[in-house]
């Protein structure tokens, strides 16, 4: 019988490893930990969980990733059963002792007959056999290397740079105002994408002297390689200079301020609608490490945002992934070797679970190809579907930001409207439509 190789034993790979295994495929997991060490990961132990200790939600009725548990659960996951096994009280969350989580993925996969661990770092794309790279957000720079050569450096990224996201509710409309710069825009709605908030000499130097002062969250020892320009922290860039934000994000050219025509602006603070309702804003170039709670009050620094709430707070994290709808196809290999599938964080999905999930899937694909079966593609309707369908072909390749699973990416059911009313039994519709869905699936 073939074999099947998966680079990274993290929670992609080792959940690929196991559905490979448990449908009678010998499999190669080749890991790097501990011989290379990466700077969150502390052990050398297989699945290992590098911060919070959360699998998050586990109700499959009302949310999304708890859905994703189940669907784990019906597959015979390794990951959900270990979890399940180390389980920790934690209310509707499942939290999970991650040592002897890890341990015991360890030791499950190490004691199946047709499992092997191999120890060290693969540097090269493998030219034959089938392939699953499964190597996560610390991908090794040679493996990284490789990719890029293979994928052209447009669709490998090395960061993900978020900006705080407001509610529009909350922006002090007397002082701020709608207008693209140079009213840049053919339609009323695309002159609408932008609102601005002025700021005076002396209120820019208050708000640089807050973002030179305020609590930063330090970079990891090794995780600013291959930094790149285009989404310094805010921070970063006032250290560089006090006038460098003003020529930068906040540059104050092409906006006249709508309250007060006459008085020009020393720097202006833009916002971009950041969804189609219009109910939320992101800060334009604002990626920050600045601590959550010190971003809040920079932030309420800028007029018009005084008593703004905040949908969502500014990040960055070091966090490999590949341009999955332009590179994958909906089988997860790479259109240009297919002898290769992705799986896991490094595909854009974000987060323990969603990954261990691609890992689930992209292990069952490569043994449906092995063993000549074809399956039918996953229901867009499941949350693997939903997750897998985003990001080999539903997302925004240009804008292409890694996912967590939720509610937006499944397509509506029939018959109930969006909207907070009916919250409750619209979540339900999905779920249940999701299991049938999926348990028809795996019975294929
Ligand atoms: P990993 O679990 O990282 O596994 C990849 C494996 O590949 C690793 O074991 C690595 O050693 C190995 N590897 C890499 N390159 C090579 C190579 N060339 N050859 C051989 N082996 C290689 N997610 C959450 O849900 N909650 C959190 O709180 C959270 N916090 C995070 C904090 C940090 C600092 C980072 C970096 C990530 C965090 N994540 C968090 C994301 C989390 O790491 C992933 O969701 C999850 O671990 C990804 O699974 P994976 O299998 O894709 O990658």
């Amino acid at each position: 019988t073939e074999r099947l190789h998966i680079i990274g034993g993290g929670m992609a790979g080792s959940e690929a490893a196991w559905q490979a295994a448990q449908a009678g495929i010998p499999v190669t997991i080749h890991e790097m930990r501990p011989q290379v060490e990466t700077f969150a990961h502390r052990t050398g132990n297989l699945a290992e969980m590098v911060c919070s200790n959360s699998f998050r939600s586990d109700d499959s009725e009302q949310n999304a990733v708890g859905l994703l548990h189940w669907e784990m659960r019906q597959a015979g996951g390794l990951i959900m059963q270990m979890a399940d096994k180390h389980r920790l009280p934690a209310g509707g969350a499942l939290a999970v002792d991650r040592d002897p989580f890890s341990e015991d993925v360890t030791a499950a996969l190490r004691a199946h007959p047709l499992v092997e661990v191999e120890d060290g770092e693969i540097s090269e794309l493998p030219s034959d056999g089938h392939w699953i790279i499964a190597t996560g957000p610390l991908t090794s720079g040679a493996l990284a290397e490789a990719i890029r050569a293979e994928t052209g450096a447009e669709s490998l990224a090395f960061f993900d740079a978020i900006a705080p996201i407001v509610y529009a509710e909350s922006i002090d409309m007397d002082i701020a105002w709608m207008q693209s710069r140079y009213d840049k825009g053919e339609t009323e709605e695309e002159q609408k994408a932008y609102l601005n908030c002025p700021m005076t000499k002396d209120e820019y130097e208050a708000f640089i002297d807050a973002l030179l002062a305020a609590d930063k969250t330090e970079f990891h020892e090794g995780e600013t390689a291959g930094y790149f320009d285009g989404c310094l922290p805010i921070e970063v860039m006032a250290e560089r200079g006090r006038e460098t934000l003003r020529h930068g994000p906040m540059k104050p050219v092409g906006l006249t301020n709508a309250h007060k025509p006459d008085e020009k602006a020393w720097a202006v603070v833009q916002l971009r609608r950041d969804n189609k309702l219009g109910t939320l804003y992101n800060i334009v170039g604002f990626q920050t490490k600045m601590k959550y709670g010190a971003q809040t009050e920079v932030f309420k620094m800028i007029p018009g945002l005084q008593d703004a709430s905040f949908a969502r707070l500014g990040g960055i994290h070091r966090n490999t992934f590949i341009n999955s709808p332009t590179l994958l196809d909906d089988q997860m290999r790479l259109k240009s070797r297919p002898n290769i599938r992705f799986a896991g964080q490094i595909t854009g999905v974000e987060g323990y679970v969603e990954s261990a999930a691609m890992g689930l899937l992209a292990g069952r694909l490569a043994v449906a190809e092995m063993t000549g079966k074809t399956l039918p593609p996953v229901p867009a309707e499941t949350a693997m579907g939903a997750l897998v369908t985003h990001i080999t072909g539903g997302a925004e390749a240009k804008t292409f930001q890694p996912m967590n699973v939720n509610f937006g990416l499944f397509p509506p059911v029939a018959g109930l409207k969006a909207g907070r009313r009916g919250r409750k039994d619209r979540y339900k519709a999905y779920t249940d439509r999701a299991k049938e869905l999926w348990t028809g699936w795996l019975a294929v």
